[in-house]
Parts: C-alpha cells; structure tokens; sequence
C-alpha cells in the first residue's frame, strides 16, 4: 500500500524541548536533594513524565507517597511550562520546516504522535499547529510509548491504515511503538539509540523523503 501519511513525533524531531525538560527536572532533584545530571537526563528522553520521576528519584521512589509523587510531577511541568512561555518559530529545529512543507507539497497528510501534554501549547508557539491533519498527544492515550497507542491513535485520526502511514521519531521507546504499530519508521538520531528503525539520518535535516517514499 502507498505511504498517505507521516506522523511526526514533537520534541527532538520538530523542536528540542530537551534543555527545558533538564532544567524542571534538575531543579525538582535539587529541591528533593536527589542527585540528577545531564547524563542522567538522557535516560528520560521520550519517557512519560511519571516513568522520568521514578527513574529520577531511583530507589528513594519508596519514600513518597501517591499524593506526594502527583506533586513533584504537578511542580516539574510547571517549571517546564514556565520555560516554554520563551519558545517560538525560531525553536524549530533546522530542517523541521522543510519536512512538514515537502510532505504537504507531496499532498501527504500529517500528524503529530507525541507522549507530551504539552503538545498543543509547545505547537502554538511554534505557530505550526495549522500544518497538522491531527494531533495525537499525552492527553490522548493511556498508555505511552513504547506501546504504539499514540501511533494508532494518530493514524485513526487520518483515517489511514497504519501500513500506509511512516513515523519519524528520535527515542528508542518510540521507534518500538512505532514498529509495534507497523509502520515504516525512521529515527532520528545515533544507531545505537534509533538504529532499530528502517530508516535513520542523524538530524531532521538529514531526512531524506524520496529515499524514505522509495522514489
Ligand atoms: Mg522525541
């Protein structure tokens, strides 16, 4: 079946809301005196925001109670939020507004698949909102990467089959959902982190369609 549709993962495809998430988590871990570095960030990318505060508080994740872990991670995204008020058009990454207009000179449709609930605020910024058929976010499933729901989701949105739909991603946890999902994939990033993916460029600039359209 001919690809129809690309669904684009948000943050490190599009934009690098990366720095944003370090600096809330890592003012989180100095409030709760947990040790937390840039090193220990990289195991978050593409994580669900619960799943980043247990791997941040490690085994000290015992010490605190439901209600407690419902305010740390209430207190990040505000701090991240407050970060994102300073995104705009110039925090697209390079190559991301030559992506989204190539698949619409293609007459592709297009969608967002991300795991942030943040998605829609961080597109408006951007001020690319426009550009997608459809939106699949944090808010829209349950269960997050690697399972594929967001993937589906965003492909029941389009109304195309996942076979005719490709997922671009830069997280090893959403290259798996996307595989799960069955679709053509390509990753962003190094191969050890994304070379499971059909495809892989090192930057979103590198992204090559007609090698990925087979044309
Ligand atoms: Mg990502």
């Amino acid at each position: 079946m001919p690809i129809q549709a690309f669904i684009l993962d948000l943050d490190g495809v599009l934009t690098d809301t990366a720095e944003y998430h370090f600096r809330a988590w890592k003012r989180l871990a100095d409030e709760e005196g947990v040790p937390f570095d840039r090193r220990a960030n990289e195991e978050l990318r593409g994580v669900s925001r619960r799943r980043s505060l247990e791997l941040l508080l490690g085994q000290r994740v015992a010490d605190y109670s439901e209600e407690q872990m419902e305010e740390m991670m209430d207190r990040k995204n505000g701090y991240y939020q407050s970060f994102l008020e300073s995104i705009t058009g110039d925090d697209l990454l390079p190559g991301a507004r030559e992506l989204i207009d190539g698949l619409k000179r293609r007459g592709l449709r297009i969608a967002i698949g991300s795991a942030s609930k943040n998605t829609r605020i961080v597109l408006g910024k951007l001020g690319i909102t426009e550009a997608f058929d459809g939106i699949a976010d944090g808010h829209s499933v349950t269960r997050a990467k690697p399972a594929p729901d967001v993937f589906i989701h965003a492909a029941g949105q389009l109304g195309v089959p996942a076979v005719a739909c490709v997922v671009v991603e830069d997280a090893a946890s959403g290259v798996e959902a996307a595989l799960t999902a069955g679709m053509l994939t390509v990753g962003i990033g190094p191969q050890e982190r994304v070379g499971n993916a059909h495809f892989r460029y090192n930057s979103t600039e590198d992204t090559d369609l007609n090698e990925i359209l087979g044309c």
